[in-house]
């Protein structure tokens, strides 16, 4: 079963200049089309399911906007 995850973006400070939509490996983050932050971007945001919590948002944010959460199994957490 692929590993799952899910992100939570801190909207005020993503400068949508979408390095973590062009470095995400399942292509599941896009720019909002609908909303704007405080500064004026549109900010990142999940667009599909697929998630896997590899991280890499995170690591490629300059402004460290992405906390990244990974689901672990009951199974795989008492292995
Ligand atoms: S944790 Fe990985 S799969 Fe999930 S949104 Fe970030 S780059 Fe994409
Ligand atoms: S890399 Fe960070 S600042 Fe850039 S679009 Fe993604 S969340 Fe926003």
């Amino acid at each position: 079963m692929p590993a799952k995850g899910r992100v939570e973006i801190n909207e005020k400070y993503c400068k949508g200049c979408e390095l973590c939509v062009e470095a995400c490996p399942p292509g599941v983050l896009g720019l909002s089309k609908q909303r704007l932050n405080a500064k004026g971007y549109h900010p990142a945001e999940l667009i599909a399911a697929g998630c896997t919590g590899c991280g890499v948002c995170t690591v490629v944010c300059p402004e460290a906007a992405i906390e990244v959460f990974r689901v672990v199994s009951a199974r795989a957490a008492t292995a």
